[in-house]
């Protein structure tokens, strides 16, 4: 196919990171000519090295709160630090890409035939008092609290595109993503998936943050890259839409089953739980199943042994270079 003749243009923007690089792979594997930009804040060129033997490939660094001039069809807006750790180390930049960044989509997007498919989180809903989760739900966010640049520059990214969308008819597709995970993610990325997996991998204790009782439910990357896929291709669609897995975990049950997978005793090193961490989390996934036809296929045992030899391999490759 020649360049651009008759291929559509993608701008995924996060592309270095981890969920950004997996869109790119499989828009990539659709045939699509795409254009990534990132500034690294957390991102990696590594998780980059398939898409960037591609021809069809394009990296661009920038940031997405500077004005972007990119052609493109359809926009995957996933710039934005994610793990508790990293968000919080820059609230400022955190909340400002968030916003800012929708923003720059917009101006980019308005008046022109360009879809944008905003990833949204699951932090929309805070601490959450409904269980679980629907998209009718509004949340229950500390608006000044170390979690606020995350969650409150997520749902007012969410009320720019949707007065757009009202105001402009800008075509915006809202992905309220909740905890995913897979091979990619950063060795210091902080969340609690590749904490745990590093840590056993080590022989070290595992961090458990509080008693271990709040829960998540746990979606393996390839079953969100494919809902985010089916978002994009729909005719139209209006109002957020959760993905996520709706089987649910104790923080401790997922600690018993990384140990279980890697091998050795669990030991755990107890820590405090940090401030207005929700207690509970698990999607409604009833709007996804009618709109999307969409089911996560991997459930988490199966998920963590795909991450767990990831791990293995790149902490060998590393360790073998150091
Ligand atoms: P990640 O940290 O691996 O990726 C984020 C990427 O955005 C990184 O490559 C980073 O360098 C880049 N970035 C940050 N600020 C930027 C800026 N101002 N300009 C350009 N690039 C910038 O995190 P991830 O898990 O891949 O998350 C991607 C998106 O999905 C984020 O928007 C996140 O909020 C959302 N999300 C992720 C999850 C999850 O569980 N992984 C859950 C809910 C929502
Ligand atoms: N967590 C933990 N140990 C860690 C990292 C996280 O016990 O080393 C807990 C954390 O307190 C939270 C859950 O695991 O209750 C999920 O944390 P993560 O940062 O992965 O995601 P989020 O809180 O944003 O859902």
């Amino acid at each position: 196919m020649g360049l651009g003749a008759s291929r559509k243009t993608a701008l995924v923007t996060g592309a270095a990171g981890f969920l950004g690089s997996h869109l790119v792979d499989r828009l990539l594997a659709e045939g699509f000519e795409v254009v990534g930009i990132d500034n690294l804040m957390t991102g990696d060129l590594g998780n980059l090295e398939k898409a960037g033997r591609d021809r069809h490939f394009h990296f661009q660094m920038g940031d997405v709160r500077e004005p972007i001039h990119v052609y493109a069809e359809l926009v995957f807006n996933f710039a934005c630090p994610a793990s508790p750790v990293h968000y919080q180390s820059d609230p400022h930049a955190t909340l400002t890409t968030s916003v800012l960044g929708a923003q720059r989509l917009v101006e980019m997007a308005r008046g022109r035939r360009c879809a944008i498919v905003h990833a949204s989180t699951s932090e929309v809903y805070g601490d959450p008092t409904v269980h679980p989760q629907p998209e009718s739900y509004w949340g229950n966010v500390n608006p000044i609290g170390e979690r606020a640049c995350y969650d409150e520059g997520k749902r007012c990214a969410e009320t720019l595109l949707n007065d757009a969308r009202r105001a402009w008819g800008v075509d915006v597709r809202i992905a309220r993503i909740f905890n995913t995970y897979g091979p990619r993610m950063a060795f210091d990325d902080g969340r609690v998936v590749s904490n745990f997996v590093v840590q056993a991998l080590r022989g070290k204790p595992l961090t458990l943050f509080g008693d271990g009782q709040q829960t998540r439910s746990f979606c393996y990357v390839d079953d969100l890259v494919e809902g985010i896929v089916r978002m994009s291709r729909l005719e139209r669609l209006d109002g957020p839409v959760n993905l996520g897995n709706p089987e649910e975990f104790t923080i401790r049950q997922l600690a018993e089953e990384v140990v279980k997978q890697i091998g050795g005793d669990l030991a755990i090193q107890h820590a405090p739980l940090p401030s207005d961490d929700p207690r509970q989390r698990k999607p409604d996934i009833g709007r996804a199943r009618e709109l999307l036809g969409f089911s996560p296929r991997v459930r988490l045992a199966e998920g963590l042994g795909a991450t767990i030899e990831d791990f293995r391999r790149r902490l060998s490759e590393r360790d073998g270079r150091g």
